[in-house]
């Protein structure tokens, strides 16, 4: 690591599931969470410890969740019902009751298992297909207020607006930290990794939400030491890569490992484990409704319709953040039976073209037989990249 303050978080993350044992004994509630839109404020201004549950890469946990849903659904979701109905992982240990969102249809229905078969708590936020109009925003409202009443009769408190300010104030931090932070895996001389970063960001799922902005901020300081200003340029021999798609949740390593071995540079990304929910998360109004409409507003995930390309917020927001990172192509990474990414591949595709931007489409599982077959796909798409900066 030749960012120290990374060790630091690393060693953090280690000490943190015996801290979250000793809240809990003394009193404290941890609410596990999964999905696209969960407004993570409202659940710290109620007093709960929230930890975002997202995990990959196990090949052996989605087996195992293929026992509980079908196997025509997401490798994700087939693995976050393994990892639950195991329940070895020490943060997961920890949890109290989860949370979840109907964004992806997919992540509801393991809701529903989760409650059914592991009889846990669970709370879930409806979120409106049609995101973009009046009415859906209306729905939102309606759910976002129900959920909130639910959480609070859980805390045994009402919501403090008070507290939700802070939390907001808090949030916000985070993500302004985390958004300054990812231009420099950007940039030349590769200071610190797209990898480095990606896991950073995955640090913040467990660690205490004030310690992790401190942590962050750290972070950032020594970036700014041992890089003054970040020069982002096309023309520096790597092969820049784009990664697109739908997750690469932590002990997902597969692609980045390919990537890696035939000499690619990961530059950005606009996957929802990594900087996306992060960004435009404007909250005008420090109340429930302000900070779920906000949420809505982000990037809309591709499992809410939205039919005209032209007007598309989620297409714009790829375009700016290829441009931004000055990638040279983009690996479109979708896994087996992710219905909302792997119907939009061929549009993505398709929009590239348009903008000579080369596109590979991986669309896979965590099992590894299909390895050797990615790698060559890889290895030549690398090599299509440097060979067009020769002649670009
Ligand atoms: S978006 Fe794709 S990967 Fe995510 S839960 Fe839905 S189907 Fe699974």
């Amino acid at each position: 690591l030749s960012v120290k303050s990374l060790k630091l978080v690393k060693d953090r993350l280690k000490q943190r599931p015996e801290e979250l044992r000793k809240a809990k004994e003394a009193g404290a509630t941890i609410i596990g969470w999964c999905g696209y839109n969960v407004p993570e404020e409202i659940l710290y201004a109620l007093g709960f410890i929230p930890l975002r549950l997202a995990i990959g890469g196990d090949d052996r946990l989605v087996e195992i969740g293929s026992r509980y849903i079908s196997t025509r659904n997401c490798v994700f979701t087939r693995e976050i019902v393994g990892f639950i109905e195991q329940n070895t992982d020490e943060f997961l240990k920890t949890v109290d009751a989860f949370v979840f969102d109907s964004t992806c249809i997919q992540m509801y229905r393991v809701a529903e298992l989760v409650e059914f078969f592991f009889h846990k708590k669970v709370f879930i936020l409806g979120v409106p297909r049609h995101f973009d109009w009046a009415e859906g925003q209306e729905y939102f409202a309606k759910e976002a207020e129900d959920f909130t009443k639910k959480l609070s009769a859980f805390a045994g408190t009402k919501l403090d607006l008070q507290k939700l300010s802070e939390a907001v104030d808090l949030y916000n931090g985070i993500r302004e930290t985390l958004k300054q932070i990812y231009e420099y895996q950007a940039g030349i001389g590769n200071v610190i990794t797209w990898e480095e970063v990606s896991d950073l960001i995955h640090a913040g799922y467990y660690l205490d939400r004030k310690e992790y902005l401190g942590l962050i901020e750290q972070v950032l300081e020594e970036l700014k030491t041992l890089q003054k200003k970040i020069i982002i340029d096309k023309d520096d021999g790597d092969a820049r890569i784009f990664l697109s798609g739908s997750v690469i949740p932590p002990g997902d390593r597969k692609l980045i490992e390919l990537v890696n071995a035939v000499g690619g540079r990961i530059v950005g990304d606009d996957v929802w484990t990594g900087i996306l929910p992060y960004l435009d998360v404007h909250i005008q109004e420090k109340t429930v409704n302000g900070v779920v409409q906000a949420y809505l507003n982000r990037t809309p995930h591709a499992a809410l319709p939205y039919m005209d390309l032209a007007t598309d917020r989620r297409v714009k927001k790829q375009d700016e953040l290829i441009e931004t990172s000055k990638a040279d192509g983009v690996i479109y990474y979708s896994l087996r039976y992710c219905d909302p990414f792997t119907f939009k591949a061929k549009e993505t595709k398709d929009i590239l073209a348009k903008k000579n931007i080369p596109f590979l489409e991986i669309h896979t599982e965590y099992a590894g037989s299909d390895y050797e077959a990615n790698k060559t796909r890889i290895e030549a798409f690398v090599e299509l990249l440097e060979c067009r900066k020769l002649v670009l």
